[in-house]
């Protein structure tokens, strides 16, 4: 609670402007920076994520997103076995690149959808434009991962990495473990961004927070197999 110091009135912790009497009770934070508040994210996210709740305007949210696109695109391509339908990389990566770009803003939209339903369902407190965000910035590990892992699995595996024939795993058992260890550990790390950053945002419980974030995933990662079932992705694995 931050109280008013013009008419003592206790007001939410994330009011700017004192309802009763119009005071400022805290700086207005009209823009986000990219690399700020991603630096921020990763090394104090409690404190970013308040910044972003109280931001005016969610700065790079969608660009964020667009990237985790790319990044979920690529694991797809990966986990599909879609190398088979492309003559060589670069042809792959344009594809990878494009189907990307559509499901991050596909997902921007539906996934702020589904997640602020359940936190609205707990009782949270922060709006569609505060929760789309957050879930943004709660992106910047897989963003970053894009720039720094997806690189050298590409360097290491090429083609392969993409196809079963050999697998990635029998060319470099070691290097491809190490690989997708990391890509494992940036998602968790991104899911525990998210935990914190609906507990911050939305001022619920740890536990809510999880059970909003889990749900959130089941119901978007569920839509997905569905998609991948009608496309007869599924078949190839
Ligand atoms: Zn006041």
């Amino acid at each position: 609670m931050i109280k008013c110091t013009v008419c003592l009135t206790e007001n939410d912790d994330f009011a700017i402007t004192c309802p009763s009497c119009k005071a400022f009770l805290q700086d207005r934070i009209p823009n986000l920076d990219l690399f700020d508040m991603g630096w921020r994210v990763l090394e104090s996210p409690r404190k970013a994520f308040r910044t972003i709740t109280i931001a005016d305007h969610k700065n790079y949210a969608l660009l964020l997103f667009t990237l985790f696109g790319i990044s979920l695109s690529f694991t797809g391509f990966w986990y599909f076995r879609l190398g088979t339908q492309f003559a060589s990389l670069l042809d792959l990566m344009p594809a990878a690149v494009g189907v990307g770009i559509i499901l991050g803003l596909v997902a921007s939209v539906l996934i702020t959808v589904v997640y602020y339903a359940f936190a609205k369902l707990f009782g949270g407190a922060s709006g569609f434009r505060g929760s789309l965000g957050v879930l943004g910035y709660c992106l910047t590990p897989i963003a970053l991962s894009l720039f720094i892992v997806l690189p050298i699995e590409l360097l290491t595996f090429g083609m392969f990495l993409f196809t079963s024939n050999p697998s990635p795993y029998a060319i470099k058992p070691v290097s491809y473990m190490l690989l997708v260890g990391f890509d494992v550990m940036i998602s968790l790390w991104s899911i525990a961004l998210a935990v914190l950053g609906t507990h911050v945002g939305h001022r619920i419980s740890m536990m809510k927070s999880i059970v909003v974030v889990l749900a959130t995933l089941g119901v978007f990662f569920g839509g997905l197999l569905l998609v991948a079932q009608q496309l007869h992705l599924t078949d190839r694995v």
